[in-house]
Protein backbone atom coordinates (compact mmCIF):
# COMPACT_ATOMS: atom_id res chain seq x y z
CA UNK A 1 0.00 0.00 0.00
CA UNK A 2 1.58 3.29 -1.15
CA UNK A 3 1.01 6.30 1.16
CA UNK A 4 -0.59 9.65 0.75
CA UNK A 5 1.07 12.56 1.31
CA UNK A 6 -0.26 13.87 4.67
CA UNK A 7 -1.90 17.15 4.96
CA UNK A 8 0.11 20.20 5.95
CA UNK A 9 0.02 23.90 6.17
CA UNK A 10 2.93 25.39 4.09
CA UNK A 11 4.57 28.89 4.92
CA UNK A 12 6.45 30.94 2.26
CA UNK A 13 9.08 33.35 3.96
CA UNK A 14 10.71 35.48 2.12
CA UNK A 15 13.62 36.52 4.30
CA UNK A 16 15.67 34.45 6.90
CA UNK A 17 14.48 36.43 9.20
CA UNK A 18 11.09 35.98 8.17
CA UNK A 19 11.67 32.13 8.33
CA UNK A 20 13.32 31.98 11.75
CA UNK A 21 10.13 33.36 13.53
CA UNK A 22 8.18 31.52 11.65
CA UNK A 23 10.17 28.03 13.07
CA UNK A 24 9.69 30.20 16.40
CA UNK A 25 6.05 30.68 16.20
CA UNK A 26 5.27 27.18 15.09
CA UNK A 27 6.89 24.52 17.24
CA UNK A 28 7.48 21.04 15.36
CA UNK A 29 7.50 22.75 11.92
CA UNK A 30 10.09 21.81 9.24
CA UNK A 31 12.60 23.65 6.99
CA UNK A 32 12.02 22.19 3.01
CA UNK A 33 13.91 24.06 0.54
CA UNK A 34 13.72 21.65 -2.75
CA UNK A 35 11.63 18.89 -0.81
CA UNK A 36 13.68 16.03 -2.92
CA UNK A 37 14.46 14.35 0.70
CA UNK A 38 11.77 15.73 3.09
CA UNK A 39 8.60 15.13 0.79
CA UNK A 40 9.86 11.44 -0.09
CA UNK A 41 10.26 10.79 3.63
CA UNK A 42 7.00 12.44 4.89
CA UNK A 43 5.01 10.39 1.86
CA UNK A 44 6.67 7.23 3.94
CA UNK A 45 5.10 8.45 7.24
CA UNK A 46 9.28 9.06 8.12
CA UNK A 47 8.57 12.51 8.92
CA UNK A 48 5.74 13.69 10.83
CA UNK A 49 5.36 18.14 10.25
CA UNK A 50 2.13 19.57 10.32
CA UNK A 51 4.02 22.85 9.18
CA UNK A 52 6.65 23.06 6.70
CA UNK A 53 8.83 25.95 6.05
CA UNK A 54 9.87 26.57 2.54
CA UNK A 55 13.27 27.95 2.06
CA UNK A 56 12.88 28.55 -2.11
CA UNK A 57 11.09 31.91 -2.35
CA UNK A 58 14.29 33.35 -0.22
CA UNK A 59 16.26 35.06 -2.81
CA UNK A 60 19.68 35.56 -0.52
CA UNK A 61 19.80 32.03 -0.17
CA UNK A 62 20.60 31.46 -3.89
CA UNK A 63 23.81 33.25 -4.31
CA UNK A 64 26.83 32.27 -5.24
CA UNK A 65 30.34 34.44 -4.94
CA UNK A 66 33.64 34.00 -5.49
CA UNK A 67 36.86 35.87 -5.39
CA UNK A 68 40.58 36.04 -4.14
CA UNK A 69 38.72 35.62 -0.34
CA UNK A 70 36.74 32.07 -1.65
CA UNK A 71 34.27 30.78 -2.12
CA UNK A 72 30.43 31.55 -0.55
CA UNK A 73 27.50 29.06 -1.30
CA UNK A 74 24.11 30.09 -0.51
CA UNK A 75 22.10 27.19 0.95
CA UNK A 76 19.38 27.39 -0.88
CA UNK A 77 21.73 27.28 -4.00
CA UNK A 78 20.30 24.19 -6.52
CA UNK A 79 22.48 21.71 -7.25
CA UNK A 80 22.14 21.99 -10.73
CA UNK A 81 23.51 25.38 -10.24
CA UNK A 82 26.25 24.08 -8.87
CA UNK A 83 27.31 21.72 -11.70
CA UNK A 84 27.07 24.64 -14.15
CA UNK A 85 29.21 26.75 -12.69
CA UNK A 86 32.34 27.32 -14.58
CA UNK A 87 34.53 28.94 -11.70
CA UNK A 88 33.66 25.75 -9.71
CA UNK A 89 34.36 23.53 -12.30
CA UNK A 90 37.70 24.99 -12.32
CA UNK A 91 38.61 25.41 -8.91
CA UNK A 92 37.15 23.32 -7.16
CA UNK A 93 36.30 20.55 -9.42
CA UNK A 94 35.37 17.67 -6.54
CA UNK A 95 32.37 20.10 -5.23
CA UNK A 96 31.22 20.18 -9.47
CA UNK A 97 31.84 16.61 -9.07
CA UNK A 98 29.99 15.81 -6.21
CA UNK A 99 27.11 17.72 -7.22
CA UNK A 100 26.60 16.11 -10.65
CA UNK A 101 26.83 12.84 -9.10
CA UNK A 102 23.45 13.33 -6.28
CA UNK A 103 20.50 11.77 -8.07
CA UNK A 104 18.92 12.39 -11.26
CA UNK A 105 18.65 15.86 -13.17
CA UNK A 106 15.66 16.35 -12.53
CA UNK A 107 16.02 16.44 -8.61
CA UNK A 108 18.93 18.44 -8.84
CA UNK A 109 16.75 21.22 -10.82
CA UNK A 110 15.11 21.62 -7.17
CA UNK A 111 17.96 19.90 -4.54
CA UNK A 112 19.74 22.35 -3.09
CA UNK A 113 23.08 22.43 -1.37
CA UNK A 114 21.27 22.99 2.38
CA UNK A 115 19.08 19.97 2.23
CA UNK A 116 21.89 17.91 0.89
CA UNK A 117 24.19 19.06 3.75
CA UNK A 118 21.30 18.17 6.41
CA UNK A 119 19.60 15.21 4.67
CA UNK A 120 17.75 11.90 6.36
CA UNK A 121 20.27 9.15 7.00
CA UNK A 122 19.84 5.94 4.86
CA UNK A 123 19.23 2.30 5.93
CA UNK A 124 17.83 -0.77 4.89
CA UNK A 125 15.01 -1.07 7.69
CA UNK A 126 14.07 2.56 7.60
CA UNK A 127 14.02 3.96 3.95
CA UNK A 128 11.02 1.79 3.79
CA UNK A 129 6.78 1.97 3.10
CA UNK A 130 4.49 2.37 6.03
CA UNK A 131 3.51 -1.14 6.58
CA UNK A 132 7.24 -2.90 5.88
CA UNK A 133 8.29 -1.12 8.23
CA UNK A 134 5.26 -2.21 10.83
CA UNK A 135 6.09 -6.29 9.75
CA UNK A 136 9.23 -5.85 11.46
CA UNK A 137 7.99 -3.67 14.44
CA UNK A 138 9.83 -0.34 13.14
CA UNK A 139 13.48 0.17 14.70
CA UNK A 140 15.50 2.42 16.65
CA UNK A 141 15.41 5.27 14.55
CA UNK A 142 11.90 6.07 14.30
CA UNK A 143 8.79 4.71 16.27
CA UNK A 144 10.39 1.27 17.20
CA UNK A 145 13.19 -0.09 20.23
CA UNK A 146 15.41 -2.30 18.73
CA UNK A 147 18.28 -2.12 16.17
CA UNK A 148 17.84 -4.82 13.34
CA UNK A 149 21.53 -3.67 12.19
CA UNK A 150 23.22 -3.72 15.42
CA UNK A 151 20.07 -5.18 17.76
CA UNK A 152 22.49 -5.29 20.93
CA UNK A 153 23.28 -1.30 20.45
CA UNK A 154 21.28 1.43 21.29
CA UNK A 155 22.54 3.72 19.01
CA UNK A 156 21.29 4.12 15.58
CA UNK A 157 24.11 3.30 12.90
CA UNK A 158 22.06 4.54 9.71
CA UNK A 159 24.77 6.13 7.17
CA UNK A 160 24.55 9.44 5.92
CA UNK A 161 25.13 9.80 2.06
CA UNK A 162 25.25 13.63 0.86
CA UNK A 163 27.80 13.36 -1.86
CA UNK A 164 28.49 17.04 -1.28
CA UNK A 165 29.94 16.76 2.74
CA UNK A 166 32.98 14.93 1.20
CA UNK A 167 33.59 16.88 -1.65
CA UNK A 168 33.68 20.56 0.72
CA UNK A 169 35.50 18.66 3.40
CA UNK A 170 38.34 18.23 2.21
CA UNK A 171 38.63 21.88 1.43
CA UNK A 172 38.09 22.92 5.14
CA UNK A 173 34.41 24.15 4.29
CA UNK A 174 32.80 26.07 7.06
CA UNK A 175 28.87 26.66 7.33
CA UNK A 176 27.21 29.63 8.69
CA UNK A 177 24.17 29.05 10.81
CA UNK A 178 21.07 31.47 11.51
CA UNK A 179 19.49 31.25 14.91
CA UNK A 180 17.32 33.41 17.61
CA UNK A 181 20.70 34.39 18.85
CA UNK A 182 22.56 35.38 15.48
CA UNK A 183 24.78 34.06 13.11
CA UNK A 184 27.28 30.85 14.12
CA UNK A 185 30.18 29.98 12.00
CA UNK A 186 31.47 26.24 12.44
CA UNK A 187 33.13 23.76 10.23
CA UNK A 188 31.29 21.74 8.32
CA UNK A 189 32.61 18.75 9.84
CA UNK A 190 31.21 19.73 13.40
CA UNK A 191 27.56 20.00 11.81
CA UNK A 192 27.55 16.26 11.99
CA UNK A 193 27.64 13.84 14.80
CA UNK A 194 27.83 9.58 14.76
CA UNK A 195 24.39 9.04 15.67
CA UNK A 196 21.98 7.97 12.47
CA UNK A 197 18.80 9.52 14.71
CA UNK A 198 20.22 12.84 15.82
CA UNK A 199 23.15 13.14 12.88
CA UNK A 200 22.78 17.09 12.79
CA UNK A 201 24.16 19.53 15.77
CA UNK A 202 21.56 22.01 14.48
CA UNK A 203 19.13 23.23 16.70
CA UNK A 204 15.28 22.55 15.49
CA UNK A 205 15.14 26.88 15.16
CA UNK A 206 18.48 27.08 13.12
CA UNK A 207 19.06 27.58 9.68
CA UNK A 208 22.23 26.32 7.52
CA UNK A 209 22.72 29.64 5.44
CA UNK A 210 25.82 29.31 3.52
CA UNK A 211 29.50 27.62 2.92
CA UNK A 212 32.26 29.16 2.98
CA UNK A 213 35.09 27.34 1.33
CA UNK A 214 38.41 28.79 1.09
CA UNK A 215 40.59 30.05 -1.65
CA UNK A 216 43.18 26.76 -2.74
CA UNK A 217 45.44 25.56 -4.73
CA UNK A 218 44.68 22.29 -4.48
CA UNK A 219 43.60 19.99 -7.09
CA UNK A 220 40.89 17.48 -6.14
CA UNK A 221 38.32 14.59 -7.50
CA UNK A 222 34.93 12.72 -6.48
CA UNK A 223 33.51 9.76 -7.08
CA UNK A 224 31.27 7.16 -5.44
CA UNK A 225 30.63 3.62 -5.52
CA UNK A 226 26.72 3.32 -6.53
CA UNK A 227 24.57 0.14 -7.48
CA UNK A 228 22.51 2.22 -10.34
CA UNK A 229 24.59 4.34 -12.17
CA UNK A 230 22.40 6.49 -13.51
CA UNK A 231 20.39 7.53 -9.84
CA UNK A 232 21.52 6.12 -6.53
CA UNK A 233 22.81 7.23 -2.99
CA UNK A 234 26.64 6.35 -2.22
CA UNK A 235 27.00 3.17 -0.68
CA UNK A 236 30.45 4.79 -0.44
CA UNK A 237 31.89 8.38 -1.88
CA UNK A 238 34.97 9.63 -1.74
CA UNK A 239 36.65 13.23 -1.88
CA UNK A 240 40.68 13.67 -2.35
CA UNK A 241 42.33 16.91 -2.34
CA UNK A 242 46.14 17.36 -3.02
CA UNK A 243 48.35 20.58 -2.80
CA UNK A 244 51.62 20.29 -3.38
CA UNK A 245 53.81 22.31 -0.92
CA UNK A 246 56.98 24.00 -1.66
CA UNK A 247 59.40 21.25 -0.74
CA UNK A 248 57.68 18.79 -3.56
CA UNK A 249 55.44 17.14 -0.38
CA UNK A 250 51.99 15.94 -1.79
CA UNK A 251 49.48 16.93 1.46
CA UNK A 252 46.31 14.79 0.55
CA UNK A 253 42.95 15.28 2.22
CA UNK A 254 40.24 12.96 2.24
CA UNK A 255 36.72 12.43 2.97
CA UNK A 256 34.37 9.42 2.74
CA UNK A 257 30.10 9.48 2.78
CA UNK A 258 27.87 6.52 2.68
CA UNK A 259 29.68 4.57 5.40
CA UNK A 260 28.74 5.95 8.94
CA UNK A 261 26.16 8.55 10.53
CA UNK A 262 28.42 11.50 9.92
CA UNK A 263 30.61 12.37 7.04
CA UNK A 264 34.18 10.94 7.68
CA UNK A 265 37.70 12.75 7.57
CA UNK A 266 40.38 10.61 7.60
CA UNK A 267 43.72 11.94 8.40
CA UNK A 268 46.73 11.23 5.95
CA UNK A 269 50.20 12.24 6.16
CA UNK A 270 51.73 14.01 3.38
CA UNK A 271 53.81 11.97 0.16
CA UNK A 272 56.88 12.85 0.69
CA UNK A 273 59.01 14.22 -2.47
CA UNK A 274 61.06 11.24 -2.31
CA UNK A 275 59.21 8.69 -0.93
CA UNK A 276 57.91 5.69 -2.58
CA UNK A 277 54.37 6.16 -3.68
CA UNK A 278 53.58 2.29 -3.76
CA UNK A 279 54.80 1.61 -0.13
CA UNK A 280 52.54 5.14 0.64
CA UNK A 281 49.07 3.95 -1.46
CA UNK A 282 49.05 0.55 0.37
CA UNK A 283 49.25 1.98 4.01
CA UNK A 284 46.90 4.69 2.75
CA UNK A 285 44.85 1.92 1.50
CA UNK A 286 44.81 0.22 5.22
CA UNK A 287 44.30 3.65 6.92
CA UNK A 288 40.90 4.08 5.23
CA UNK A 289 39.67 0.64 6.35
CA UNK A 290 40.45 1.46 9.42
CA UNK A 291 38.85 4.66 9.14
CA UNK A 292 35.12 3.96 8.09
CA UNK A 293 32.48 1.24 9.57
CA UNK A 294 30.19 1.19 7.36
CA UNK A 295 26.97 -0.97 8.81
CA UNK A 296 24.39 -3.75 7.41
CA UNK A 297 22.28 -0.74 6.53
CA UNK A 298 22.44 -1.69 2.63
CA UNK A 299 22.03 -4.82 1.02
CA UNK A 300 25.53 -4.95 0.09
CA UNK A 301 28.13 -6.48 2.69
CA UNK A 302 29.71 -4.10 4.88
CA UNK A 303 33.01 -5.48 4.41
CA UNK A 304 33.11 -5.18 0.61
CA UNK A 305 32.02 -1.77 1.52
CA UNK A 306 35.01 -1.08 3.58
CA UNK A 307 37.50 -2.97 0.83
CA UNK A 308 35.59 -0.41 -2.15
CA UNK A 309 36.82 2.54 -0.02
CA UNK A 310 40.05 1.82 0.12
CA UNK A 311 40.80 0.76 -3.43
CA UNK A 312 38.39 4.13 -4.86
CA UNK A 313 40.39 6.59 -2.49
CA UNK A 314 43.86 4.74 -3.34
CA UNK A 315 42.78 5.02 -7.30
CA UNK A 316 41.67 8.78 -6.72
CA UNK A 317 44.38 10.14 -4.48
CA UNK A 318 46.75 8.22 -7.46
CA UNK A 319 44.95 10.25 -10.10
CA UNK A 320 45.78 13.41 -8.17
CA UNK A 321 49.90 12.70 -7.93
C1 LIG B 1 15.54 9.06 -6.19
C2 LIG B 1 16.43 9.88 -5.31
C3 LIG B 1 17.80 9.75 -5.45
C4 LIG B 1 18.66 10.49 -4.64
N1 LIG B 1 20.01 10.35 -4.82
C5 LIG B 1 20.86 11.07 -4.04
C6 LIG B 1 22.26 10.93 -4.23
O1 LIG B 1 22.74 10.20 -5.10
N2 LIG B 1 23.08 11.65 -3.43
C7 LIG B 1 22.59 12.49 -2.47
O2 LIG B 1 23.40 13.14 -1.79
N3 LIG B 1 21.28 12.66 -2.29
C8 LIG B 1 20.38 11.97 -3.06
N4 LIG B 1 19.02 12.12 -2.90
C9 LIG B 1 18.53 12.94 -1.77
C10 LIG B 1 18.19 14.39 -2.13
O3 LIG B 1 17.66 14.48 -3.40
C11 LIG B 1 19.42 15.29 -2.05
O4 LIG B 1 20.13 15.07 -0.88
C12 LIG B 1 19.07 16.76 -2.14
O5 LIG B 1 20.24 17.52 -2.27
C13 LIG B 1 18.31 17.26 -0.91
O6 LIG B 1 18.15 18.66 -1.06
P1 LIG B 1 16.71 19.33 -0.93
O7 LIG B 1 16.92 20.79 -1.12
O8 LIG B 1 15.71 18.70 -1.82
O9 LIG B 1 16.42 18.99 0.59
P2 LIG B 1 15.00 18.89 1.34
O10 LIG B 1 14.35 17.60 1.00
O11 LIG B 1 14.21 20.11 1.15
O12 LIG B 1 15.52 18.86 2.85
C14 LIG B 1 16.27 17.76 3.35
C15 LIG B 1 16.48 17.97 4.86
O13 LIG B 1 17.31 19.08 5.08
C16 LIG B 1 16.64 20.06 5.89
N5 LIG B 1 17.06 21.36 5.33
C17 LIG B 1 16.94 21.76 4.05
N6 LIG B 1 17.52 22.96 3.88
C18 LIG B 1 18.01 23.32 5.09
C19 LIG B 1 18.74 24.45 5.56
N7 LIG B 1 19.06 25.46 4.75
N8 LIG B 1 19.10 24.48 6.87
C20 LIG B 1 18.78 23.46 7.71
N9 LIG B 1 18.11 22.37 7.31
C21 LIG B 1 17.73 22.29 6.01
C22 LIG B 1 15.16 19.77 5.76
O14 LIG B 1 14.44 20.17 6.91
C23 LIG B 1 15.18 18.26 5.61
O15 LIG B 1 15.26 17.65 6.88
C24 LIG B 1 18.14 11.41 -3.69
C25 LIG B 1 16.75 11.54 -3.56
C26 LIG B 1 15.90 10.80 -4.36
C27 LIG B 1 14.43 10.96 -4.21
S1 LIG C 1 20.54 1.35 11.87
FE1 LIG C 1 19.07 0.31 13.20
S2 LIG C 1 17.91 1.92 14.26
FE2 LIG C 1 18.99 2.85 12.54
S3 LIG C 1 17.52 2.86 10.85
FE3 LIG C 1 18.73 0.97 10.66
S4 LIG C 1 17.60 -0.57 11.79
FE4 LIG C 1 16.79 1.41 12.37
Amino acid sequence: MSRALPKFRLLRPESVEQALDALRATPGARLCAGGTDLIVNMRRGLVAAETLVDLSGIGDLKTIGMDESGLRIGAGVTLRDLADHAGIALSYRAISQASRAVAGPSHREAATIGGNLCQDTRCLYYNQSHWWRKSTDFCLKYRGDICHVAPRGKRCRAAFCGDLAPALMVYGAQVDIAGPKGIRRIALTDLYREDGTDYLTLGRDEIVIAVIVPPTDAASVYDKIRVRGAIDFPLAGVAVACLTTPDGAKQISIAVTGTNSRPVGIDVPPLQDREDPKAYFAALGKRMQKGVSPQRTTTIAPHYRRLSVAALAMRLARSLI
